[in-house]
């Protein structure tokens, strides 16, 4: 009789639970690591991945549980992505099982072991990459003299690569050779963007450079077997090309040899619940570990990454120049304090402003308006008593959505028909405060008779394929004047865009949130890389900033195209004051029905930190809303100039912090958020 071995098995129970870690179960199989297997967990019966059993791990319990089922026709999941996932469990203070399961294809888990045997195979004859070999793979554009230096020095580079490239210089032409050269190597290749809805362009691109190669996407919005097919195809190697947002960075890719990060400054890269992990970061640790080469591309790096360039630790590779020679556009700003009282007043476009789109009309070329703010009005007012459009259940005011006359809270979503009266008074004359999108296209419309004034934002692309019906009309010349939030700034290559506007950004210069100031500069220099795409008519493109703020250090360096100027000052203030990148930090939220009960979870938590030298704790605050739906939101600093002391102390406070929530049982959640992108 075979003695039953013991297995380690990652299961899903996150951290959080009294069950961390990983499990023992018997087996009678010998099961390599990376094997999926049904275990038995309470009276469950539950899916898991059998893992390295720790050299220093307790002796298994005498009434030990067998597993259920082994899924061994699905090759196992290798070493090098167990380790990653070790690694992102531990540095973001998650349960490996939790981790592992959360970013496997959900749909795995619903099939036994035949029905995956019969998957499979089918999978495997259906999916052979059929050599389209008589569509001849379209001529390659030559190279400038910059795109070459960066393919050779990437071909040799030992760290990453940050590919710092204005929109417009050919970054992903630098893309598809890095990927050709590692495809022509016998290995796959990922490519990481920050949303879905960049994927199609880049997808196409991709398919029509590699024709006789299998890509696949993976993202959140394919169906379940959708994603479950492409993450097989990636994992059984049969994939040359895995395209796909943040969750992609944890495919199973058995040859991977590149890594590429489109805009990698983009915050989408970070995970905002769960395992809060950072996609980029995972990367560049994924690459290492490989020793393969991972590409970061941006026109405005994240101040992290650009401080890793100034200090060699990333290759800093430049493409300055836009291909077919078209010049940035003239960053011009009207100083609003300057106007005439009555448009001050009114809010509505710079006289100037208004003049130049509507030469641009004349034309045939079109503008673009940023404003990022979606709604009629951000609060709905009552002139007599005061009254304002608050949410019930949120910190924050509901949204006037004029289209559909409804109040909206953004937040927890809460909605109701518009008052035809104050609720407070009964006075009729309730008015909009402020300006969002819809209103701005309203009045645009009213501004310039007989313009073509279209809207893209969250609201007007809630229907499957919206968005690219949308943009396809921009494409079409359907559309002068496209209004929209910060949907617009990215990726989309419009050629008929001569002028982009920020119609109100002022906001952000004075945020909370230290990072605002950079998403800022990017989201602005982003948008202005959407005007003048097409050389012919770079020359006359323009970027207008309706500002009160002219004189801003931010906005003189936008004006210069002067990315390095901005990152020196930005870098400085943030040395100064101890911030990323010079420090790391972590965030500890709670959230309860009451405020009290949160902020004693955070006091008790803190208590339990005292002692940790090089780790500052700050006292406990609310984030900027700190009520959406009826819960009170509360969040505790954590602080340290070096990044192993931080996780040092996180990984000794953990513990006690599962203890200490025991206690706490008004506490309806909390969670750490490791280097934070939201403060
Ligand atoms: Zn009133
Ligand atoms: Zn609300």
């Amino acid at each position: 009789m075979i003695r039953p071995g013991v297995l380690s098995v990652a299961v899903e129970t996150p951290r959080h639970s009294s069950v961390g870690g990983l499990l023992d179960y018997a087996s009678e199989q010998t099961l390599p690591p990376g094997t999926l297997v049904r275990v038995p967990l309470g009276r469950r019966e539950v899916p898991g991945i059998v893992w390295e059993r720790a050299a220093d791990a307790p002796p298994p319990p005498a009434d030990l549980r067998s597993l259920t089922a082994a899924l061994s026709a699905l090759p196992p999941l290798d070493t090098e992505w167990r380790e990653l996932i070790a690694f992102a469990a531990s540095y973001y203070q998650r349960g490996i099982g939790e981790l592992a399961l959360a970013v496997l294809p959900p749909d795995l888990r619903k099939l036994d072991d035949t029905r995956l045997a019969r998957r499979l195979k089918r999978l495997v004859t259906a999916a052979a990459p059929g050599p389209t070999a008589a569509a001849p793979e379209p001529a390659r554009p030559e190279l400038n003299d910059e795109q070459a230096a960066a393919l050779a020095a990437i071909a040799t580079a030992r760290r990453p690569v940050l590919l710092h490239g204005v929109t417009g210089s050919g970054k992903t032409e630098v893309y598809l050779r890095a990927a050709d050269a590692a495809l022509s190597q016998g290995r796959q290749a990922l490519v990481l963007v920050p949303e879905i809805n960049l994927t199609p362009q880049l997808e196409a691109r991709f398919a029509a450079r590699f024709p006789a190669r299998l890509m696949v996407s993976l993202h959140s919005g394919l169906t379940p077997a959708q994603r479950l097919r492409h993450w097989l195809l990636a994992h059984l190697g049969r994939a040359d090309l895995v395209l796909g947002t943040r969750l992609a960075v944890f495919a199973s890719m058995p040859r991977l040899g590149l890594i590429v990060i489109d805009e990698e400054h983009d915050p989408s890269f970070k995970q905002q619940e769960g395992a809060r992990y950072s996609a980029r970061d995972l990367a560049v640790w994924r690459a290492h570990r490989l020793g393969i080469a991972v590409l970061l591309g941006s026109a405005t790096p994240s101040l992290e990454t650009w401080q890793r360039a100034l200090e060699g630790r990333y290759l800093r590779l430049p493409l300055d120049r836009r291909i077919g020679g078209g010049a940035m556009p003239a960053v011009r700003l009207v100083d609003m304090a300057r106007l005439p009282r009555e448009t001050q007043h009114e809010r509505v476009l710079a006289p100037p402003l208004l003049q130049a789109i509507g030469e641009r009309i004349e034309r045939g070329e079109q503008s673009l308006l940023l404003l990022n703010r979606r709604g009629y009005a951000p609060v709905l007012h009552c002139g007599a008593c005061g009254w304002k459009s608050g949410c019930a259940h949120c910190s924050a005011w509901r949204v006037f959505h004029k289209a559909d006359r409804t109040l909206r809270c953004h937040h927890c979503g809460f909605a109701e028909r518009v008052p035809r009266a104050c609720p407070d008074c009964g006075n009729l004359d309730i008015a909009p405060l402020g300006r969002g999108t819809e209103k701005l296209q309203e009045q645009l419309a009213a501004l310039l008779p007989g313009a073509r004034v279209a809207r893209l934002d969250a609201d007007t692309t809630r229907g499957a394929g919206a968005l690219q019906q949308q943009l396809g009309a921009v494409h079409a010349g359907e559309v002068d004047v496209l209004v929209g939030t910060q949907m617009l700034a990215k990726g989309h290559d419009f050629r008929r865009v001569t002028l982009v506007a920020a119609v109100n950004p002022d906001a952000a210069l004075f945020s909370s949130d230290f990072r605002a100031p950079e998403r800022l500069f990017a989201l602005l220099m982003q948008a202005a890389g959407r005007a003048g795409r097409d050389a012919a008519q770079a020359a006359r493109s323009e970027m207008w900033v309706q500002t009160w703020h002219p004189r801003h250090p931010l906005y003189a360096a936008l004006k210069a195209h002067d990315y390095e100027a901005y990152a020196a000052a930005q870098l400085a203030e943030r040395r100064a004051a101890g911030l990323p990148p010079f420090a790391s930090l972590a965030l500890l939220r709670a959230e309860a029905r009451s405020a009290d009960v949160a902020r004693a979870f955070l006091h008790e938590a803190a208590a339990l930190a005292a002692g940790h030298a090089g780790v500052t704790v700050y006292p406990p605050v609310p984030p900027p809303v700190s009520r959406v739906a009826d819960v009170e939101r509360l969040q505790m600093l954590v602080e340290s100039a070096s990044r192993s002391v931080l996780q040092r102390m996180l990984a000794a406070w953990l513990p006690g912090l599962h203890e200490l929530r025991a206690r706490h049982k008004g506490l309806l959640r909390w969670a750490v958020d490791v280097d934070p992108l939201a403060i």
